[in-house]
């Protein structure tokens, strides 16, 4: 099949923030959006953004205590600032800048996510991301499980010119392998680029595709122009697109095979029929998730 351009279908700015527990501040950009809603992202299912914020010194960490999930996976991206994570399958672990945290919610996890301790009593600059990764139904009560992934452990390419530096999160890119394991395919990299990079990407048409302008600004495909804190979203008529950079920048690329099952999502948990939420509150309301310290 002929390569062809995959163009951009919406620049979508940040959408009004709201908290999510006293932490974090962001913009949720699906799946409350209706260009995208359950699906137009699918393996992903949500993407919060907390835009940089100033956070000022807490002697109490400040986050979300302990919560339950089941069906997805949580992962976490640290941009500035640092966050810590507890949950009840035994893991723990603090991120920083460049940093991921990759948590399998699978059939049942509690946890609680935490800006880390001298972090939150110093205060200062605080930019993350979270995204929630659906599991295929087969998946969704496997058992949870955790990946740290520290960005020295991740894969990079960079270019020949010097100026675009891709991290390899999850996926292939030009023959290099991000190292989290993920239970459908997906390609998660950062793009750094210096400002005049020009950096290609490809991914299949069914794919579905977007990029969020963690700093900076960029021209995708020559024409169009994305600032900071907006995502392009792509459509679906062909593979390639070229991103340049019009000052430094750091652009978060999100490409996975849509699942092609229903949707069931309440709250933290994404099943797929109305019956496996209410069997998920039942097991949730009936202690079957463990136990994790406040
Ligand atoms: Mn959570």
């Amino acid at each position: 099949m002929e390569t062809r351009i995959k163009g951009v279908e919406a620049v979508l700015p940040p959408p009004p923030t709201h908290m999510v527990g006293d932490g974090f501040k962001v913009h949720n950009f699906f799946p409350s959006l209706s260009i995208i809603g359950d699906y137009g992202m699918s393996p992903f299912f949500l993407l919060d953004y907390n835009s940089k914020w100033i956070l000022p010194p807490s002697e109490r960490p400040r986050g979300v205590g302990v919560h339950p999930h089941r069906g997805i996976e949580t992962v976490t991206l640290a941009y500035h600032g640092r966050i810590a994570h507890h949950d009840s399958a035994g893991n723990s672990g603090v991120i920083g800048e460049g940093d991921v945290q990759w948590m399998t919610a699978g059939g049942a996890v509690l946890h609680k996510e935490y800006h880390e301790k001298e972090f939150s009593k110093t205060g200062g600059l605080f930019q993350m991301v979270q995204l929630w990764i659906n599991l295929p139904g087969k998946f969704k009560m496997t058992p949870a499980k955790y990946q740290a992934i520290e960005n020295a452990q991740m894969a990079k390419y960079i270019s020949e010119d010097g100026k675009s530096h891709i991290d390899l999160i999850a996926g292939e890119y030009k023959g290099l392998k991000g190292p989290a394991f993920s239970f459908s395919p997906v390609n998660l990299f950062n793009a750094r680029l210096k400002s005049g990079a020009v950096a290609d990407f490809s991914f299949s048409r069914d794919f579905n595709t977007a990029i969020l302008i963690i700093e900076g600004e960029i021209k995708v495909n020559g024409s169009q122009v994305v600032p900071a804190d907006h995502l392009a979203y792509f459509n679906h008529e062909g593979e390639e697109f070229l991103v340049e950079a019009l000052n430094d920048s750091i652009v978060l690329i999100m490409s996975g095979e849509p699942l092609n099952e229903p949707v069931a999502a309440y709250g933290p948990f994404v099943m797929n029929t109305d019956e496996e939420i209410r069997q998920t509150y039942n097991d949730y309301y009936s202690g079957k998730f463990g136990y994790l310290e406040d």
